[in-house]
């Protein structure tokens, strides 16, 4: 088990002390000694456990859809985003949730798949934002590959320049062709679309 690992709690591990009601599942965010793992549960509390008290659960696969990285990070049900809304019920939630449990209900768990991804960015538009806001998703930019360079074929040196008397930003070179942009994916596009 390692940090960032999805875990179970194990059922007879839950009672332990005062962790009654926190039992459930999560994240690791750290391990000390091999074998102490401090795990980031759903609910949000941070608990530690030893490895012999969790389960390794199988970790969400990004799904990429349309230049971006989707990685599901905790579980998802309508009574878990209820929840995660707390007492300031936005517009912007509402009209998220309201669609969401009229199609899944209330306790159903629904994972992120890229058709449901495409149909919530369709829907509405809010509904991905809100709930990489409140951390049940990340939502990662594809990083644009940089294509070899049409001279030699070889790979491009890339570079920040941030100090005078250079212009500050993102470089690109290779056989006397230099981009230099602001932003490293503004240099990449650049390079790229480049004959
Ligand atoms: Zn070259």
């Amino acid at each position: 088990m390692k940090v960032g690992d999805r875990v179970e709690v194990k059922e007879e591990a839950i009672g332990k002390s005062c962790r009654k009601f926190d039992g459930g599942k999560g994240t690791i965010m750290g391990v000390r000694q091999g074998t102490h793992c401090s795990v980031k549960l759903d609910s949000g509390s941070l608990y530690a456990y030893d490895m012999i008290e969790l389960i390794l659960l199988p970790s969400y696969v990004p799904i990429t859809h349309e230049g971006k990285v989707y990685t599901q990070l905790k579980e998802i049900t309508g009574e878990k985003v209820y929840e995660a809304q707390g007492d300031k019920k936005s517009e912007c939630f509402r009209k998220g949730f309201s669609l969401f449990v009229s199609i899944f209900g209330w306790m159903c768990v629904v994972p992120i798949t890229e058709k449901r991804i495409e149909g919530w960015s369709n829907t509405y538009t809010q509904w991905l934002p809100w709930l990489k806001q409140h951390g049940f998703i990340r939502i990662e930019k594809v990083e644009p590959e940089l294509k070899a360079c049409p001279f030699c074929g070889g790979k491009p040196k890339t570079w920040w320049d941030i100090s005078e008397p250079h212009e500050e930003g993102y470089n690109i070179e290779c056989c006397y062709i230099h981009v230099c942009k602001i932003f490293k994916d503004e240099a990449t596009e650049a390079w790229n679309s480049r004959d």
